[in-house]
Order: C-alpha cells, then structure tokens, then sequence
C-alpha cells in the first residue's frame, strides 16, 4: 500500500510581506477533495505567529493541488487559524477577502531569477546590454542558458497541479520573467498563484537560483516587476455601464492609500511614472494607458463600459490575499443599484 505525501502549506506572520512555509503530512489514503484533508498544527513560535508559552496554531486546509515532482504528493494550500482552529490568526488574510464565486481575479507575476545575487543571464559585473530585445526574446544573448529551462520545468509542475496558467513570457529587463494565472472565484486565483510561487521557490532550490519577488531590485533604467490585478465581478460583466464605471473609479481614488498599502512593500521605488506605471501618490485611469493607474481595456468600452479592468499597482512582492482582499472591499463600496 503507498503511503501518500501532502505538503501542508501556509504564510507566516513575516511583515511587510510573509514567507511560504510547508511541512509533510503522511498519510495512507489518496485525498479526493480538500475535505478529505485533516486540520493540522504547527509551532508558531517560529514563524512570528505565536508567543513560545502558547505556541500552537492551527493550518485549515483551503486548496489541494497534486505535486507532480513527488510520488504519491499533494500540496495543500492551508489557512492560518488561532487555537480554537475556528478564529482566523491576525496574519490570515485570505479570511479576510469576501466570498464570490463570480468574482474573476487575472494575476500577472513578474519576478526575476537570481544567482550570486545577480539576474540570471547578467555579466560578473556591471550590466548587460540595455532594455530592448529581451522581452518575450529568444535565443542565449537574451535569455542566457538556463533560465528557459526553469520556466519550462515551472510551466510543466503548475499545469500539472491543474493550476490555469494562461501564459507566460520572458519580461523586458534581462533575467526578468511573467506567468498569468487567471481563475474564478473570489480566493482561488491568489491560492494558486502561492502555490505557483511555492512550485518555483522549491525547483529553483535545486539549480542553486533564487527568486527575487521584490519590485525593483535595480534602479535605473531597468523595469520593475509587478502583479497586475485583472479582476470583474458579475455585475461587471453583464450590467456596468459608464455611471456605474465612473463611481467605481471615484472610489478606487478615494481608497488609493489603502490600495497602496496593500499592492506590495516599497512600490514607491516602481510606480514613478516611468517604466509603463502611474506615480505612486496619484489615482488615474486610462483606455488602453500603460501608464495609468488603472488600465481600461478597449473592449471594456466598447462593450458598454461592461468587463474586466486592469490595476496596474500591485507589485511583484505583493500578497494576492490582500491584493484580491482590498480590490473587492473597494468594489463593494460602489451600489449597483
Ligand atoms: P497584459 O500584459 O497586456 O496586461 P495579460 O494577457 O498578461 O495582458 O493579462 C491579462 C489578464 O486578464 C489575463 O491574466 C486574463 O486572465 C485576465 N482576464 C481576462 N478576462 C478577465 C475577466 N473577465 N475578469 C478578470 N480577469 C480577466
Ligand atoms: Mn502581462
Ligand atoms: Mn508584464
Ligand atoms: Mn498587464
């Protein structure tokens, strides 16, 4: 009989941004379902989310994904929950997004790939050449030797995880790459792109590469990475309309700070007004403007001002929890009626 291999998966209680954290549970029966997989527990004294006098906190399993790279493996995307394993822990955002199937979430994630603390692909030292032919490029003078080989490997896991991966690119700095994971329903797109990040972070291991989340690891005139927040609700889709548009805008410029607050660590050093983003201290929105804050696709207008809308402010770094959290408690201020 094989025993059967579920990574149990959470964020710790690391601020500005959690780190991903798993352990393995081994058990005898192959889960169906995420019902079949049994609350667990962890020492959260070692991830900041517990005091060592009272240390337990309990992992809800919320997502379940086979794990192609294991015989026999499951991941299992959990939620953090205090004791009693019914109250959400404090750093347990996804408890905090609002429940609706029919809201859509698109992410695009930017990151880049290091070794020795440098891009893959970039000379010892100083730089390569400048921005130009590495976005979506082919061939060793633009993507180097072995970054295509990760990105593959990490397509090939995440398909096979059943995550939707609607794409993926070489991005425009060298070493600098994109997946899209769209998804329905108002937690499922965020589970699945941690689960991507878990699946990268771990191939990565093996190659002696490091994944560099961060927003802006160089500055000048190399691009940022972010996390496009594509997102509709049925509303959206089916009745929108301009007046419906233009309040849901007048209520994304009045929460712009906390919008902000939630896209992502030092975002200040992306969102410039340069490199496609909109400065980070203004709210605007634009027909098929890069350099807005919000990006209204041109079908959206001419559908009736009915779609999804692009927020080009989250970053690379971000938590999709609090990204998908914020973006839906922004929409709910809007009457539809
Ligand atoms: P770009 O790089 O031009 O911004 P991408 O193709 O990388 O475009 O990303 C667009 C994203 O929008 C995709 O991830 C897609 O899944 C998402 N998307 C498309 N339609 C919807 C919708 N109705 N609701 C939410 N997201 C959507
Ligand atoms: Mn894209
Ligand atoms: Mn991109
Ligand atoms: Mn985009």
């Amino acid at each position: 009989m094989p025993k059967y291999k579920l990574e149990y998966i959470w964020l710790d209680g690391y601020t500005p941004v959690p780190n991903l954290r798993g352990k393995t549970k081994i058990v005898s029966e192959a889960p169906n379902s995420v019902e079949d997989c049994p609350m667990w527990g962890f020492d959260g004294s070692s991830t900041q989310q517990a005091e060592g006098s009272s240390s337990d906190c309990m992992l809800k399993p919320v997502s379940l994904y086979p794990d192609a790279a294991r015989d026999n493996g499951f991941l299992v995307m959990c939620e953090v929950m205090m004791p009693d394993g019914t109250t959400p822990h404090p750093s347990n955002h996804r408890a905090t997004i609002l429940d609706d199937e029919e809201a859509w979430f698109g992410l695009e994630q930017e990151y880049f790939l290091f070794q020795n603390k440098r891009p893959l692909g970039w000379p010892k030292d100083g730089y390569p050449d400048p921005q130009g032919e590495y976005y979506t490029g082919v061939g060793y003078a633009n993507v180097g030797d072995l970054a295509r080989e990760i990105v593959e490997q990490h397509l090939e896991l995440c398909l096979e995880a059943g995550i939707n991966h609607e794409g993926i690119n070489a991005e425009v700095a060298k070493g600098q790459w994109e997946f899209q994971i769209f998804a329905k329903g108002s937690k499922k797109c965020a589970d699945d792109i941690w689960i991507a990040r878990y699946l990268l972070m771990r191939l990565c291991e093996g190659y002696k590469v490091d994944v560099e989340w961060h927003c802006k690891p160089f500055l000048g005139d190399w691009n940022g990475s972010g996390m496009h927040c594509n997102f509709s609700t049925k509303f959206m889709r089916e009745v929108g309309g301009k007046d419906y548009f233009l309040k849901l805008m007048d209520a994304f410029d009045k929460n712009k700070e906390e919008h902000i607050a939630a896209y992502g660590p030092d975002n200040h050093l992306r969102l410039t007004g340069l490199h496609e983003t909109q400065s980070i201290d203004k709210f605007s929105w634009g027909i098929a403007d890069r350099g807005a804050s919000i990006r209204v696709p041109h079908s959206f207008v001419n559908n009736d001002y009915k779609g999804y809308l692009e927020d080009r402010r989250p970053n690379s770094q971000g938590d999709p929890y609090q990204i998908c959290s914020r973006v839906l408690k922004t929409v709910a201020e809007v009457p539809t009626a």
